[in-house]
């Protein structure tokens, strides 16, 4: 009798894990917004990941912030199906993206040409990159676990188009916007685009030398013109094309006023130091103004 009862038990619980879950079962920190369509909302501005089920397994867009994220991401992908995930989009080549492609190994990694060298340069530049992160913590230790460094296994130039069941994933590569190799992916039936870190919402972005505010622009304008229902940026909190017209009118303000200190003749040490943006002085890593004040006057200098 007592056997009988276990094993009925077993059905019932097998049952459970199986069926679709809900949203709230997969804890706070992911966000439904579609039919099979979720979102691991980073915390605290840490990267975001999008977890999409099709007919024909998972398609994950980055791989979380760091191995605990990845994980994490994992679990939810095992309780939404049973399926694998077989493809991985990278929207950027950056560790907080790509550290965690590990702890996917069915998945074909898929990024914009330049990104398997932009990661591999950064394993030649710190070796002790891996053990340093585990050092963080023991929860990180234990996430490494098994840690592998795996490149993208597909490059594309330019444009990508990939069919996965009843799903079409149009990947854009986004030209001197962040890193070296910046991907948005457009679910043009569902509406959903994952726009990198083009933009990200509430934060001041960070600039590297290869990096233009004519760039972002015009990257801001394309992605646009798609009309997302939902905009899920590589940072910060899911918006809609608001996040564009806002990054519009903060470069313009941003350049207009580098723009007329440039004038008076100043130096950039000097507009560094006067160049305030107070209507934005809510947005998170204020600390990164000094490298848009240098992208807003690299882009006023050649212009003039
Ligand atoms: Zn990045």
């Amino acid at each position: 009798m007592r056997i009988k009862a276990t094993a009925a038990l077993v059905t019932f619980v097998g049952f459970v894990t199986s069926a679709p879950a809900f949203a709230q079962d997969l804890g706070p920190d992911i966000r439904k917004f579609a039919d099979g369509i979720y979102v691991y909302v980073g915390k605290n501005f840490n990267s975001n990941a999008g977890i999409i089920l099709t007919q024909d397994g998972v398609v994950l867009i980055d791989s979380g912030h760091s191995p605990i994220d990845s994980r994490a991401i994992l679990d939810a992908v095992k309780k939404l199906t049973p399926m694998p995930v077989r493809f991985l989009i990278d929207t950027e080549p950056h560790p907080d993206h790509t550290t965690g492609h590990f702890v996917f190994p069915t998945a074909t990694i898929i990024a914009a040409a330049g990104a398997g060298e932009s990661m591999r340069n950064r394993e030649r530049e710190v070796p002790d990159r891996i053990a340093r992160l585990a050092a963080t913590s023991p929860a990180m230790k234990t996430a490494l676990e098994g840690y592998r460094f795996i490149p993208p296994h597909v490059e594309y130039n330019e444009k990508m188009t990939l069919h996965v069941g009843e799903r079409t994933f149009e990947l854009k590569y986004l030209k001197g916007v962040h890193s070296e190799a910046d991907t948005a992916i457009w679910l043009p039936k569902e509406r959903i685009l994952f726009s990198a870190s083009a933009y990200v919402s509430e934060q001041v972005n960070i600039f590297r030398p290869f990096v233009n505010i004519a760039d972002i622009l015009a990257a801001g304008k394309m992605l646009k013109a798609l009309n997302p229902d939902h905009v899920i940026p590589g940072h910060g909190p899911p918006v809609t094309t608001a996040l564009f017209d806002v990054g519009e009118k903060y470069y313009s303000l941003l350049v207009e006023r580098v723009a007329a200190k440039v004038k008076e003749g100043k130096s950039l040490e000097d507009i560094k130091k006067e160049v305030k943006m107070p209507e934005y002085a809510g947005w998170a890593s204020q600390d990164r103004m000094a490298t848009n004040i240098e992208a807003a006057y690299r882009m006023v200098v050649a212009k003039n």
